[in-house]
Formats: structure tokens, C-alpha cells, sequence
């Protein structure tokens, strides 16, 4: 059994996923490593933070270095200098999120411009499993087709039916030693078409099941509306991954759903932007009103960025393109998320995932920086 479930409160579940290289405690947040590395922060920080899990993509290793000089290299865990559980994502996203790229998708496979030389590429499911087996990830995902909110449902008709003929071809396919692997379903915020996409990747039993296709830029009501119906069209025993999700309030809904697993760049992107996720809401530490600011970014935060710096330092660091203000803001987001992970999970382990949730919600609703700023 790859997937343990330990503690369910409502539909919020807390589990442990087995994997190669370890197990990782359900919820549990991704955080990004879309090069080989979370930009910026080496792998015994990320580990010091919290980090279980991390997230690699198939698309970015595969053009730059190649998943060949990788695994030359002992694969990405060796290459990368971690050694816990990664889950490679299929590629599929990158491809069809990067639209002005895309060239022509067929029952075969999608062709596309390469983000790195313009070159005309082609990925397939076959190749989306090769190269992800040559990384040796813990998890790999298979070939999908992800669309941008607002198509037509015959598209999204098509990217359902072809996603699952892709996920039917890579179900067998050679794996790295243990790896396991996901099918992602589809269907956008159709309530037939997530079911019909979930029916077809179910009968064919992956070790996981991603709902992809949401937080893509649609309405955040019917988009959590969406992830409930996908998650209960999903079998109870296996781990589900929403992908795509990492700011605290949606981290929240979806562990309410039910959802297992999720990852996002927003944390290390926010920090880039010099952007603070607290309980205060999300701060601009850019911001003149911090100047002379003592306190640490958040309160209670065991970060190295709020057990040792000031706002007003952090600020100053910032405003003057100091590598270290970024480096901090995105230890501490980090650290922020992967806490609230943990607190979500131990409040459902109490049984008390209502209560907490209601709590924490209230208290990221209050008013922000933005909204008390003119
Ligand atoms: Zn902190």
C-alpha cells in the first residue's frame, strides 16, 4: 500500500504517502523546484523548514540539462542534493498553459514551440514517463491536457477523452525502482465531465489521482465547488493532489475537501515580489510603514527570518535588491505554509478540523495591508 489514512474529520483526511525515498504525512505541501532547485534556498533549509515532499518539472529538466545528463548523474535526487521524496509533474501543464507555444495536439501527442530556443518539440505520454523514470522521481504524473477557463465544453470534452486514452498508454510503462504513479483528471468546472474523467482514470487504478485543470485563473466559488465534486468522484484509499494551490486560504479549502497533496510556486514568488504571508495577511515589505518596524514578519514564526531579523530590516534589504531579503521572505513563506499544513493536520487528527478552519480562515480574512492602505 502506497497511501495510509490515519484520521478523518468531515472530509478533511490526514494519511501518510509511502514512498522510495520515505514517507511523507498527508496534508503535505509541495514546494516547487521547478529547476532542480526552490530557488534560492539549498535542500538542508528546506528540510530544516519542514519539507516532506518537492515538486520537479518534467518539462524545464527536460530541456535544460536533459533528463540524460541527470541520470548520468545518479538521478535527481543525487543531481539536486536531496534525498527525500520528489514527485515529477508530466510536463503537460507547461505545454498547454504556455499557449502561445502550443503547435498542434493529436491522439498522439502535442507538439509545441520549446520556452527555451523556439525550437518545434514534441512530448508524448510514452516520453512524459521516460523521462520522468530517468529522473527516478518517488511520483510521476502522467501526459495531460490541461485548458485555460472559459473553453468551449467540446474542448474540454476532448481533453478529458484524450487525457484518458494518454493515462491508459502510461499505466504499464517502465518506472523508476518504486515509483508511482498518478493519472491527472480533467473537466474544468463541468460537474459531468470531472466525473466522467475520474470514472475513466479510476478503472485503469493509478497509485494517485491529481485533480488537474483548476486554480488556472477561473472564479475561486465555483472552482472549490469543482475540486468537492472531483475529490468525491475519487476513491477513498488514494492519495488526491490538487494541483496548483499554495495560498493559505485555499490550502485550507482544500484540505476541507478532502485533498491530500498540493504544491505551488506561490510562496518562493511571493517572496520574490517581496511579499510576507502572515497571519496579518499578505504584507509588502516594499512598504514605508515598516521602516522602523521591530517585530519579526509573523508573530510566533520559528522561521530564521523571524527568529533573528526585523521588519525594518527585512524592508531595507528588500527596497535595495539585497539577495538575502528575498532569501529570508522565502524561508519564511515556506515555513509559513508547510506550518499551517502541519496545524491543519493535527486539528484533524483532534477531530477538530471544523473549528480550526473556521479560525484560521476568519483570522486570513482580516483586512490587509492592501485594503488598509489608500
Ligand atoms: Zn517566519
Amino acid at each position: 500500500m502506497s497511501f495510509t489514512i490515519e484520521a478523518t474529520d468531515g472530509t478533511a483526511r490526514a494519511g501518510v504517502l509511502h514512498t522510495a525515498h520515505g514517507d511523507v504525512p498527508t496534508p503535505a505541501f509541495m514546494p516547487v523546484g521547478t529547476k532542480a532547485t526552490v530557488k534560492s534556498l539549498d535542500p538542508d533549509e528546506l528540510r530544516t523548514l519542514g519539507t516532506r515532499i518537492l515538486l520537479g518539472n518534467t518539462y524545464h529538466l527536460h530541456f535544460r540539462p536533459g533528463e540524460d545528463v541527470i541520470a548520468e548523474l545518479g538521478g535527481l535526487h543525487a543531481f539536486m542534493g536531496w534525498d527525500g521524496p520528489i514527485l515529477t509533474d508530466s510536463g503537460g501543464f507547461q505545454v498547454f498553459s504556455l499557449r502561445d507555444t502550443l503547435l498542434a495536439s493529436d491522439d498522439d501527442g502535442v507538439t509545441f514551440r520549446s520556452v527555451y530556443d523556439g525550437s518545434a518539440e514534441r512530448f508524448t505520454p510514452e516520453l512524459a514517463a521516460r523521462i520522468q523514470t530517468d529522473l527516478g522521481s518517488d511520483v510521476a504524473m502522467c501526459l495531460d491536457i490541461c485548458l485555460p477557463p472559459g473553453v468551449p465544453r467540446e474542448d474540454l470534452e476532448r481533453a478529458v477523452q484524450r487525457t484518458t486514452l494518454w493515462a491508459q498508454r502510461q499505466r504499464d510503462l517502465p518506472r523508476a525502482p518504486g515509483q508511482l504513479r498518478f493519472a491527472i483528471t480533467q473537466g474544468g468546472l463541468d460537474r459531468e465531465l470531472r466525473a466522467r474523467s475520474a470514472e475513466g482514470l479510476v478503472a485503469l487504478d493509478f497509485d494517485g489521482y491529481a485533480i488537474g485543470g483548476l486554480s488556472v485563473g477561473e472564479e475561486r466559488a465555483p472552482m472549490f465547488a469543482a475540486t468537492t465534486a472531483a475529490a468525491a468522484e475519487l476513491p477513498a484509499a488514494k492519495p488526491r493532489y490538487f494541483m496548483g494551490i499554495g495560498d493559505p486560504e485555499g490550502v485550507i479549502e482544500v484540505i476541507s475537501r478532502g485533498v491530500d497533496m498540493f504544491d505551488c510556486v506561490l510562496p518562493t514568488r511571493t517572496a520574490r515580489t517581496g511579499s510576507a504571508l502572515t497571519w496579518e495577511g499578505r504584507l509588502n515589505m516594499r512598504n514605508a510603514r515598516f521602516a522602523r518596524d521591530p517585530r519579526p514578519l509573523d508573530d510566533g514564526c520559528a522561521c530564521p527570518a523571524c527568529t533573528r531579523f526585523t521588519r525594518a530590516y527585512i524592508r531595507h534589504l528588500v527596497n535595495q535588491d539585497e539577495i538575502l531579503g528575498l532569501r529570508l521572505l522565502s524561508l519564511h513563506n515556506l515555513r509559513f505554509l508547510l506550518d499551517l499544513v502541519v496545524a491543519a493536520r493535527e486539528a484533524i487528527e483532534r477531530g477538530a478540523f471544523a473549528s480550526w478552519s473556521a479560525d484560521a480562515l476568519a483570522r486570513l480574512a482580516l483586512p490587509t495591508e492592501r485594503e488598509l492602505t489608500p
